[in-house]
């Protein structure tokens, strides 16, 4: 059986040298090859003996999933389809600003929180995506743009708010922040790692423990009412709790707030009576507000509140002390905005297989249905 090195953590490559008789630091070297200078052929392993490469070769693989495709925005934004077998696909979006560039990362292959205003809850829950899909997507995405040296790689931070909600595949998710943090691998700093969550409290607890990086928290409402509609898991963990977690997180986080998103959805929670309870809400916890115009997908049933309506809401909340940015929407032309990651390429599987299925011929591969 060949192993996929791109998933194993420096701990775990030690292990697999150990087994190949070979001394730990032989581990680091694999490491840096593979990440840090995004190798995925043992021969360019230079530093590793011939005997040691050629044994590799037989053993183990770097292998990252399948691009279906890879298409740039005309604002720059870039954006890859990715194969993550049996007819799921699942997105990488990079987005270049003048003082960073951010990469942002899926965790699982649709989700299971139902978040009706989301077209990846739309589409339910298919799996939780392996360390090496995960880190896989940085993998390639640096690959991809950073054509010569590495001290110019362009992606200097990492948010994880594809697909899927991080904290539900927790394993996966630390093992692959372990790697983005790594000194021989990505050596991103925590601050420039963020994960958003919907607020799945006990593992927010977790993460504090296991391996602090910023925190984003999809609130989305200011009461628990409307909140129970829009973030179901609500129901299990309420605002308060909630907030309680972000308190207990920001003692031991990298950054001493946390960050609030909240959907801008017309006539749903865009009032400024909302805005004013938001305010009073988040008074005790440090933090920042991002509001998130909503992208909107076929058959949704929401639209986005309108420019004036996000500028009021957001002037309250500035004249109430918070730091509150409203997200510039990227990538539209290419579909590549929060919430519609892979959608359509779903959408469109499902029917083909569906009608693949009504006339008993076999599912057409994803792979066309992306064409
Ligand atoms: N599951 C995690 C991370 C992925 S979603 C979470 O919910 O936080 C990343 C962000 O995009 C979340 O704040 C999410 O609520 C938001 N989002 C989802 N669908 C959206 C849409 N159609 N328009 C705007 N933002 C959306
Ligand atoms: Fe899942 Fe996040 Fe979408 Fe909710 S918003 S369905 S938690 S991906």
């Amino acid at each position: 059986m060949t192993v996929n090195l791109l998933g194993l953590g420096s701990r775990q490559l030690e292990g697999f040298c150990a087994e190949m008789g070979e001394k730990p630091y032989r581990a680091r070297q694999l490491l840096r090859w593979i990440h840090h200078a995004g190798v995925d052929d043992f021969e360019m392993m230079t530093d590793v003996s011939k005997a040691l490469r050629e044994r590799l070769k037989e053993c183990a693989t770097i292998a990252a999933p399948k691009v279906l495709r890879d298409t740039a925005a005309a604002d720059g934004t870039r954006k890859w389809l990715l194969d993550v077998g049996t007819g799921n696909a699942i997105e990488a979006v990079f987005i270049p600003e003048t003082s960073r560039g951010t990469l942002c990362i899926s965790s699982q292959a649709g989700c299971a929180l139902a978040c009706p205003f989301c077209s990846t809850g739309r589409q339910g829950f298919n799996r939780n995506l392996a360390v090496e899909e995960i880190i896989g997507q940085l993998w390639y995405a640096n690959r991809c743009l950073g054509r010569g040296p590495v001290t110019e790689r362009p992606i200097s931070n990492v948010v994880m708010m594809g697909m899927g909600e991080p904290l539900a595949n927790f394993d996966n998710v630390v093992a692959a922040i372990e790697l983005m943090l790594d000194d021989s691998a990505y050596g991103l700093s925590r601050r420039r790692v963020t994960l958003s969550t919907s607020g799945l409290v006990p593992a927010i607890d977790r993460l504090r423990e296991a391996c602090p990086v910023a925190l984003a928290v999809s609130l989305h409402a200011p009461d628990d009412k409307l909140r129970d509609q829009l973030v179901p898991i609500n129901r299990k963990y309420p605002i308060k709790d909630l907030l309680a977690a972000c308190l207990r997180y920001i003692e031991k986080a990298p950054r001493d707030f946390v960050t609030f998103e909240y959907v801008m959805l017309a006539g749903v929670n865009d009032s400024v009576m909302q805005a004013r309870q938001l305010a009073r809400l988040l008074k005790p916890v440090p933090c920042k507000i991002n509001l998130i115009p909503f992208n909107p997908f076929p058959n949704s049933g929401y639209t986005c509140s309108d420019p004036e309506t996000i500028g009021r809401f957001r002037d309250v909340l500035m004249q109430a002390g918070y730091i509150t940015t409203v997200r510039k929407t990227r990538g539209e032309d290419i579909a590549a905005a929060c919430g519609q990651l892979a959608g359509q390429v779903q959408d469109k599987t499902r029917r083909r297989q569906r009608r693949a299925h009504d006339s008993s011929v076999s599912a057409v591969p994803l792979t066309e249905a992306a064409q």
